[in-house]
């Protein structure tokens, strides 16, 4: 417990600087993390941004900037990953249920900050489940086509992030699963637009999809004996 409370606020860390990184190449797997704003490499012990809020009160060591709170919310929410591996009964490796939940809330993060996901972690995240297994080849490609003449007939309807997104969960998860992930998104989203629009009393509203896939995803691992045994629109 103690191991994974430390080494996945770290994983997380590293993911989410992988996020902002402009060119992909394998010498980011072995250097240093650096500081944001004036790049000098960060002393281990600050590695975790938590220990950099609690004692430095969110500010970086080297030159006193403030770090951006998607750090530290990224950090509290990788702990999460501890309650839905010890809780879920999805029929999924645990290592490829990490690999979702830790891409999802850095992209949900970056989703966030920029309307935008960066492409290179779904190509990534492909490449790694091919290795990790099961990869679902028929299924995705099926899906992420009809995805794809969805944006192209609907395209002020959804971004073409999110459709990557579905695309690439498409691979990774049994159908019934994945379609479960979407009921969910666009239930968890079309609540929260409503509780927007009743409190804001706004119609102007644009929201980012990908924290609400990535609530969805929990959902669902959390829920899954429900969805499976209580019949109805879930059971495939
Ligand atoms: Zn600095």
């Amino acid at each position: 417990m103690l191991t994974q409370l430390i080494l996945y606020p770290v994983v997380f860390s590293f993911l989410f600087q992988i996020t902002h990184i402009k060119e992909l190449s394998l010498k980011y797997l072995f250097c240093r993390s650096k500081c944001d704003f004036c790049q000098k490499p960060i002393s281990i012990i600050y590695l975790i941004p938590i220990i950099n809020f609690i004692v430095l009160k969110g500010k970086t060591l080297c030159c006193k900037r403030k770090l951006k709170q998607s750090y530290f919310w990224g950090e509290l929410l990788a702990c999460g990953l501890i309650i839905i591996l010890s809780m879920t009964e999805l029929p999924l490796k645990n290592s490829v249920i990490m690999l979702i939940y830790f891409s999802l809330l850095v992209l949900a993060l970056y989703d966030l900050e920029t309307y935008t996901i960066p492409i290179h972690i779904p190509i990534i995240v492909l490449i790694t489940t091919m290795i990790l297994g099961p990869f679902y080849y028929l299924q995705g490609f099926g899906i992420t086509i009809f995805l794809h003449l969805f944006f192209y007939c609907c395209k002020n309807q959804i971004g073409y992030g999110d459709i990557l997104i579905f695309s690439m969960l498409s691979f990774l998860l049994p159908l019934h699963i994945f379609f479960s992930v979407i009921w969910f998104t666009f239930i968890i989203s079309g609540c929260f637009s409503i509780a927007y629009i009743i409190v804001k009393h706004s119609l102007n509203l644009k929201i980012p999809l990908v924290p609400f896939i990535f609530c969805a995803f929990n959902t669902v691992a959390l829920c899954y004996p429900l969805l499976k045994f209580g019949g109805g629109i879930f059971e495939y």
